[in-house]
């Protein structure tokens, strides 16, 4: 689908207007001779005109997406438009070459590219132009000719260079820092180990092991560190491993154990529960404490015709899975692990696609006063704002509509953005959208607020407090109707840049809740080291409400101490009146939950 197609849902007239001049943009684009090309930063084609799709003589639906290189025409210099893309994407500078295309007749293409510096990472822009008209049928064949001759000369040059290079990598089976064995080793040993499972019983187990913060490591103490740290954890890995079993180094912080003959998963499984124990005991360096740690994947197979990088894929899908668990730092690959890990790929594209298309939304969930007098409840409110069941203001929970499939949990869209770093982009296109609606508008009362989750990524990227408060001001937007969520489970890593941003947008005006109270491991920490206006409680909490003394005790302790500590206090998820009754009684003022209204537009 084109970026620029009309969405059928409603959309204000601005949106409507921008949706027409794109339009219109795209159609004189379209109409343009040149052949033009917008890839993002890894040269994945975004969009295309049509004089594009006669260039390469196959039509747009097939090109969005895919790489351009492949896509591309051969000339006789091999690939000089991933050379472009290479030289624009390194540099970030605009150029031009010309190259001559394999065609009958020989066809002179002049391709200028310019990255599109406005954006961070930057897409970059290809121009291509034939100017076969221009050159001469004897400039031409000249060209050609000699372009010939130089593709001749390099191309023994790179056989020669490519015999010496395969000489030096037959001998280097072994990795230069741990002496274990590297990539290629490893190879020569899962495709033996599988061949041998023909000749014996058994099941052969591959363990993908990679170290928990090792970047951290080598960040802060270096890599001399770093590499002293590989080189313990494969002396330890060797230690504990049963006598068949050997072990590699992929690369990075990556090793891989074959088992030797098991008799099953549960014998795999202790294996590398037992590695992970002796992983994890103390090490001692340059008078630094440290507690290594390791998440590892598994997959077994019985099959000498499996193949050996499927084996090392379904290995390393298992130990992604084990590094995102939240209790199990090991896994065994299964049929649900590998469609979980489908599910997250496809949430990862949909959400590449949603925030190149802009195809997000934001939905409003209602937050209400449940006490007669909010003033006693450390509500920013005037009394004449409070009063039992009133809207005070909404909370903007973001949406993606997928091109293909079932919807998207948010949840797992925001899980996805913050693995990736997308939330930065996603968190940007929320905060302009919410800013929006808190421009004067005269159905919105002036004590409307809006609250929009943040996460700890936008909070500690430098800057971000000063870019807030300038669109604030700039929209002349009054910042004490600005509420920032910020999520308590997804702790702030760079704490001082965190907190400082924090501190500074509430010197401005900007209020700041702790959401999700309740559910992290820090949660009290947090509120003695935050500064923030108010706690939102778990809906965990509210749910228990009536099924659960000892968290019910929990929930009214929780409102107790946030009105002491004069925090405004939200309870979220409440669906009947029995919880909004028990959550009044405990002296909770604001509220939020299906019972008020689910998320959906605004009034
Ligand atoms: P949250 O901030 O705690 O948002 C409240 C979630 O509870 C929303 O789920 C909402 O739809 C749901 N909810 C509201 N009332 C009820 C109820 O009565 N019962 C139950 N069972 N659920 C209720 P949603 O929209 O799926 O959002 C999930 C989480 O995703 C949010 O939790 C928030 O942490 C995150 N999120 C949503 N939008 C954004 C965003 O724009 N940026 C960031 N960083 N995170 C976001
Ligand atoms: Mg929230
Ligand atoms: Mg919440």
């Amino acid at each position: 689908m084109s970026p620029f197609a009309a969405q059928e849902v409603n959309e204000g007239p601005m949106v409507q207007e921008l949706r027409r001049v794109l339009g219109r943009l795209e159609t004189a684009l379209s109409a343009i001779s040149d052949a033009l090309v917008i890839t993002d930063d890894q040269g994945l084609v975004i969009w295309c005109n049509q004089s594009f799709d006669r260039f390469i003589n196959q039509p747009r639906m097939l090109s969005l997406g895919r790489p351009i290189l492949p896509l591309l025409p051969r000339d006789h210099q091999g690939e000089p438009l991933l050379a472009a893309h290479v030289i624009a994407t390194a540099s970030r500078l605009p150029g031009s070459t010309t190259v001559l295309l394999q065609r009958q007749p020989l066809q002179a293409c002049e391709i200028e590219w310019r990255p599109v510096d406005s954006e961070e990472p930057a897409p970059v822009i290809f121009c291509i132009r034939d100017i076969s008209s221009r050159i001469s049928n004897q400039e031409l064949r000249a060209t050609a000719e000699r372009i010939e001759q130089q593709r001749q000369n390099s191309d023994r040059l790179n056989r020669e260079l490519q015999q010496q290079q395969l000489a030096l990598a037959n001998l280097v089976r072994e990795c230069s820092v741990t002496g274990l064995p590297n990539r290629r080793g490893l190879r020569e040993r899962l495709d033996l180990a599988l061949e041998q499972l023909s000749q014996r019983d058994g099941l052969l187990g591959v363990l993908f092991c990679d170290l928990d913060h090792f970047k951290d490591v080598n960040d802060m103490h270096g890599h001399q560190v770093g590499d002293a740290l590989l080189i313990e954890i494969s002396k330890r890995l060797q230690e504990s491993l049963p006598a068949d079993a050997t072990v590699s180094r992929l690369g990075g912080d990556e090793f891989v154990v074959l088992t030797g003959r098991i008799r099953d998963g549960s014998e795999a499984l202790a294996i590398a529960r037992k590695l992970q124990q002796r992983i994890g005991e103390p090490w001692l360096m340059h008078g630094h404490h440290f507690t290594p740690s390791m998440s590892v994947g598994i997959a077994v197979t019985d099959d000498p015709a499996a193949e050996a990088e499927e084996l090392l894929r379904r290995a390393d899908v298992a130990m992604y899975h084990a590094k995102r668990s939240r209790n199990e730092s090991i896994a065994l690959h299964d049929t649900s692990i590998e469609a979980r890990f489908s599910a997250s790929r496809r949430v990862h594209q949909e959400l590449r696609r949603a925030i190149l298309n802009q195809n997000l939304s934001l939905a409003y969930q209602p937050i209400v006063s449940i006490q007669d007098h909010a003033a006693r409840c450390n509500s920013h409110e005037s009394d004449s704002a409070s009063g039992d069941g009133r809207i005070l203001g909404h909370e903007a929970l973001v949406r993606l509509r997928p091109e293909q499939g079932l919807p998207i949990d948010s949840e797992q869209l925001i899980l996805e953005a913050e693995r990736t770093g997308m939330v930065l982009e996603l968190g940007s296109w929320v905060i302009n959208e919410g800013l929006r609606q808190l421009q004067p508008h005269p159905q919105r009362p002036d004590h409307w607020s809006l609250a929009i989750n943040i996460s700890p990524l936008q909070l500690e990227q430098s800057g971000f407090a000063g870019g807030l408060l300038q669109k604030i001001e700039a929209m002349a937007i009054d910042p004490r109707r600005l509420v920032l969520e910020l999520t308590e489970t997804r702790i702030l890593k760079d704490t001082k840049t965190g907190i400082e941003a924090l501190a500074s947008l509430r010197d401005h005006g900007v209020r700041v809740h702790l959401d999700d109270f309740g559910t992290g491991y820090a949660s009290y920490s947090w509120l003695a080291r935050l500064p923030i206006d108010g706690i939102k409680i778990d809906r965990e909490f509210t749910a228990a409400l009536g099924r659960d003394s000892r968290r019910e005790r929990m929930t009214s302790s929780m409102i107790r101490l946030g009105l002491d500590l004069g925090l405004e206090v939200v309870a979220e998820g409440i669906e009947t009146e029995q919880q909004r009754l028990a959550l009044q009684a405990m002296g909770c003022c604001l509220g939020q939950g299906h019972l008020f209204g689910r998320p959906g537009e605004l009034p």
